[in-house]
């Protein structure tokens, strides 16, 4: 599940802080660096994506019952860090666009 995304017309292997970077642009079509060839990120990605944001979110306010008062903050933010830093690893590219459903 969890990958560097890599273009699938050069081989080129995007960064983290590439990947990251274009994911807050959201746009659909992404441009490869290496190549300049057009990339779409893949209907399945983006799937569980958003399915990884709705868990996350979920999650945080549960466990504020659970954590001790003290803790939840810092929590939270630890949280929030593993999700900003796990996001672009669920990036999978693909030549052609996609529909989302
Ligand atoms: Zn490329």
């Amino acid at each position: 599940m969890f990958h560097i995304p890599i273009c699938q017309h050069c081989g080129y292997k995007w960064g983290w802080i590439e990947a990251f970077f274009k994911m807050f642009t959201f746009k659909k079509k992404l441009r490869c660096l290496s190549c300049n060839s057009s990339q779409y990120v893949s209907k399945k990605s983006r799937k569980q994506l958003s399915l990884f944001i709705f868990i996350s979110l979920l999650i945080v306010p549960l466990v504020s019952f659970v954590v001790p008062k003290g803790y939840v903050l810092s929590f939270e933010i630890v949280a929030y860090a593993l999700v900003i830093i796990l996001m672009p690893f669920l990036y999978k590219l693909s030549i052609k666009d996609e529909p989302m459903w």
